[in-house]
């Protein structure tokens, strides 16, 4: 079972990058009449500049615009690992071979000439969100566990970030590592530490908000956001998985198995990815060395793993 977020039934959302008022117009009341969300930019730059406070599931784009046009809006978001992905439709009166040509060549979905039939755009703008959302979805799994993978877990996780920064909240990340997993391996075999992998994305799925994000970081470490959750309720709910996971794992005959965990909160006790995971591990490995099977928020007087050694 996936992180239950792609299970949701999905109001999709689109960028319309048109500098015609009238063009804009047009595909504006036609995708919200077929229930897109749709947020509008009159070029390039302007483009840019939503992308920065909104995420978007499509971008349809002109070419001919003033400032920056749709083919260097293109050039600038295969700049950028996050907005790269996100599925891109030219549509233009831009219509030689030529053109087309380079615009496909620039890795965006669709390119579709104007003058246009506003149904046919429509049928391939669920086409193209449906291919997305296949390949998609296999290229953002972990394959053992189906959590997301660490790619996409930092990925997510840094949206989330950089959107707290705009709008103010608190969020809390939380690092964990299965207690003697290698000797789960060692004594019982791969097969009873791939169960014990399920076991633990059972237990770490089971009562989450949609607006979660879980993920296998690598081996046995897993890291968790919960955005808008204060520290003391991200502790209670990982308390909370930690006996969902015993009680799992103990019908295995390997367990009942536990995992240590450190826990800090955003933007507190740091404002980046790395700053945030490196404090989490810190804790985590606090914890390991206090007696494991525990959850430990981060204190500045805990040294970074390296140096604790
Ligand atoms: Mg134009």
């Amino acid at each position: 079972m996936e992180n239950s977020v792609a299970e949701e039934p999905k109001t999709y959302s689109v960028l319309v990058v048109e500098d015609d008022p009238h063009t804009a117009e047009l595909l504006t009341y036609n995708l919200s009449e077929a229930g897109f969300q749709v947020f509008n930019a009159e070029d390039g730059l302007s483009a840019l500049h939503k992308l920065d406070i909104v995420v978007v599931d499509l971008i349809i784009c002109d070419v001919m615009m003033p400032e920056m046009d749709g083919f260097a809006l293109r050039d600038r978001i295969n700049q950028d690992l996050v907005m790269r992905e996100i599925p891109f439709i030219f549509l233009t009166a831009k219509s030689t071979a030529e053109d087309q040509i380079l615009g496909l060549g620039m890795g965006v979905d669709e390119y579709v000439t104007k003058p246009f039939d506003p149904e046919v755009l429509l049928a391939r703008v669920h086409a193209v969100l449906r291919r997305h959302e296949i390949y998609a979805r296999v290229a953002r799994l972990d394959p053992l566990t189906k959590l997301l993978n660490r790619q996409t877990l930092q990925r997510e996780i840094e949206r989330e970030l950089a959107r707290i920064k705009r709008y103010p909240a608190v969020a809390t990340l939380v690092f964990l590592d299965i207690d003697e997993f290698k000797q789960v391996n060692d004594k019982y075999g791969h097969a009873a530490g791939d169960h014990a992998l399920g076991h633990l994305a059972s237990a770490l799925t089971k009562d989450i908000r949609t607006v979660d994000i879980v993920g296998r970081y690598g081996g046995e470490e897993f890291i968790l956001y919960f955005p808008e959750t204060p520290e003391d309720i991200g502790r209670r709910i990982i308390e909370r998985m930690h006996s969902t996971f015993q009680q799992l794992s103990e019908s295995d005959g390997a367990g009942p198995l536990t995992f240590s965990a450190g826990l800090v909160e955003a933007p507190r006790d740091g404002e980046d990815f790395t700053t945030l995971c490196n404090r989490a591990d810190a804790a985590m490995y606090r914890a390991k060395k206090q007696g494991k099977a525990q959850v430990l928020v981060w204190r500045p007087e805990m040294a970074p793993q390296s140096e604790a050694g």
